[in-house]
This record gives C-alpha cells, structure tokens and sequence, in this order.
C-alpha cells in the first residue's frame, strides 16, 4: 500500500511538472518553473527591498546617472510593461552586479573599475537582466522542490523495500544533484544570460565589441580575486560564446 502511494506521488509530481514547461527568451529553451510569475515578482521585490536597506545607494553623481540612462535604454527593448525597473548604483567594492525579478536592477561601484565605457556597462547590466527575464531564479528554486520532491519519494520507495538503500538514494540526490545537476546547471544559465544580454545589448544600440572587452577586463582581474566569480563561474569559453553570438547576430 505504501509502495502504490509513492507511485502515486510520484505521478502527480510529473503531471504536476509538465503543466509547469515555461520557455527562456531569444534561446526559446524549455524550462521547468514551479512558481508563478507573481510569486516571484514578489520575492524579488521583498529581496530588493532588503538589499537597498543595508546599502549606501548613490544618487546624483555622474556614474548613478550613467546606471539610470543605459538601464532605461535596455529597459525599452525588454519592453516588459509587468516589471517596475529601478536601477540603483551602491557603495561597494565588490566588482558585482544583479538584476531581481521584476526589474530591480544594482550595480556595485567596483564594477566601474572594469567596465570603462557606456557599452561595457551595458554589457553586465544586460547579463543581469537576461538572468531575471530568463527567470533563472525561478528556474533555480524550482528544481531545488523537484530534488526534494524525489527525494522524499525515494526514501518511502527504498524504505519499504530495502532500508539499507537509503542511504545510498539521499547520497545520489543529495550530494548527486549539488554536484551532477546543480552546478553545470548554472554554468548552463550563466552562457544563456551572455546570449540574451548580447541580443538586448545590439537591439538597444550598444557596441557588442566592448561586451568581448568587457569580459577580458574581467578575467584579467580574477586574479585579483574578483568576487563576481564566485557566483559567475569564467573561462575563455564564456568569450568564445559570446563571440559565436556575435557572429550569429551580424550575419
Ligand atoms: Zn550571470
């Protein structure tokens, strides 16, 4: 009995995520998001909120400007009349920036450092966007409720059957989705931003050139320990992409 009422969890879990395919802008590729779009918006304006509170937002100046007009310009071509955009320069070291859904874009002053033109600062602001508009998050937290999900049935599968497999299950999707499918995961959505940001990018106007020197300016630097790294995974590859997109688009 309890053997049929995990099948029948599992059932729905899949009946429940099929109804759940959604599809990333530009790349047009499937994706399986479990919270709404309203859902998320809301996290992303409660996060936001949180993140200005503990800054030194910088209003006024030349560059918080400069965040503003290139933002806005992006903005126009996303052309998203759901999203409340805000665009926000703050004190910090960190070479850093991040879009939340909805529109609530921050830059940190230590990316000034790297990018050295409007159009490379149009590079990072359009990567931060594409990683909102694609809904990366989303996507993110959702196969993070499928790993749970599994796992769940698993262990009522396995612990009816042969208790001492269980262990074995909480490792494959344990440490087997933070490793297997969690992280090259990332790596996936980190190039789809390039690929988006490249296209907001051409269509507001910005030259796709600096973006390539944009992101050389950025692995020159990693030496220096740029934080942007830790969540932004770089290799000559993400240049190599970016170059195919490129091509792609002039073609
Ligand atoms: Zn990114």
């Amino acid at each position: 009995m309890k053997k049929y009422s995990s099948y029948l969890i599992l059932f729905i879990l899949i009946i429940f995520i099929s109804g759940c395919t959604a599809k990333a802008p530009y790349t047009n590729r499937s994706q399986m998001i479990l919270i709404s779009q309203s859902q998320e918006l809301a996290l992303g304006e409660e996060s936001y909120k949180e993140a200005l509170d503990k800054s030194k937002v910088i209003t006024n100046t030349k560059d918080a400007n400069r965040v503003k007009n290139i933002g806005m310009r992006i903005a126009k071509v996303v052309n998203r009349s759901d999203y409340k955009w805000e665009f926000n320069l703050v004190e910090n070291e960190a070479k850093n920036a991040f879009c939340l859904p909805g529109g609530k874009v921050v830059v940190y002053t230590g990316i000034l450092d790297v990018a050295k033109n409007d159009s490379q600062l149009a590079t990072v602001m359009s990567h931060e966007i594409a990683h909102a508009l694609a809904r990366h998050g989303a996507e993110r937290v959702s196969s993070g409720m499928v790993t749970n999900a599994l796992q769940t049935v698993g262990n009522i599968v396995l612990s009816s059957q042969a208790p001492e497999l269980t262990q074995t299950f909480n490792i494959a999707y344990g440490l087997g989705a933070q490793y297997g499918v969690l992280l090259p995961y990332g790596r996936m959505q980190e190039s789809e931003a390039d690929e988006i940001g490249i296209h907001l990018m051409h269509s507001a106007g910005y030259d796709l050139n600096e973006a390539l020197k944009f992101w050389e300016n950025m692995k020159e630097g990693k030496n220096e320990g740029i934080e942007f790294f830790s969540t932004h995974p770089n290799s000559s590859t993400r240049i190599e992409n970016i170059k195919r997109v490129i091509k792609d688009i002039k073609n």
